[in-house]
């Protein structure tokens, strides 16, 4: 994507957006967009989004350079910036702070495949980061999360949150939700205490279908 005004205005709109649909509270939450010479442009560190100007965010290059701005990037900005050297896919990553995605990265699992929204969106069963980092440890943390990364569009970081993942922030957006909506539809089955799982060739085909006829069809 091209670093313009609209692009920056489209970022802290959707941070707003996260925060009316009660996905986070105060500055609990970040969003980065691959530009298009590669490098990254992400929110800036402990800023509130009511406040937040276009340029307030921050250019990074995929090595974690300051490229320009003048405010501190996000904290978590090395999650965001291992992640997209992982996934040259993803175009745009959402962190938020949302309860039910919350509660179940406080669990040792991540999400096996419960919908076919799950397989459409996302892609497959949303994984758990492999351990615990404490937050202050930012490398570190991303290391493990970026290693713990599949090619399903979403992540649970262990005992903190979700990164959601899309080609750009409208899709992005709609994996919040359906990560949100499938971890609260987990809980309820666990407690429920029986369910289903979508195989694995069902999944791959909706994925195909999502990707390549959805709307042609
Ligand atoms: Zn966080």
């Amino acid at each position: 994507m091209k670093d313009c005004v609209e692009l920056r205005q489209e970022i802290i709109d959707t941070c707003l957006w996260l925060k009316s649909q009660g996905l986070l509270f105060s500055t609990w939450g970040n969003i980065s967009v691959r530009l298009d010479d590669g490098n990254i442009l992400i929110t800036p560190s402990r800023m509130e989004y009511e406040v937040m100007r276009p340029e307030d965010l921050v250019v990074l290059s995929p090595d974690g350079e300051q490229v320009s701005g003048t405010r501190l990037a996000t904290s978590e900005r090395d999650i965001h910036r291992m992640v997209l050297n992982k996934r040259q896919d993803v175009g745009a990553i959402i962190h938020m702070h949302s309860t039910y995605a919350m509660a179940v990265a406080a669990r040792n699992e991540g999400v096996p495949v419960i919908s076919e929204e799950m397989c459409q969106l996302l892609g497959g069963a949303i994984p758990l980061s492999k351990e615990f980092v404490p937050s202050d440890m930012h490398k570190r943390l991303g290391e493990v999360v970026s290693d713990s990364v599949t090619d399903v569009n979403a992540i649970l970081i262990r005992n903190h949150g979700p990164m959601c993942f899309g080609q750009d922030l409208k899709e992005a957006r709609v994996c919040c939700q359906v990560v949100e909506k499938s971890c609260q539809m987990y809980l309820m089955l666990l407690a429920a205490g029986e369910f289903e799982t979508v195989s694995d060739e069902n999944v791959a085909r909706g994925r195909d279908y999502y990707k390549n006829s959805y709307g042609k069809t």
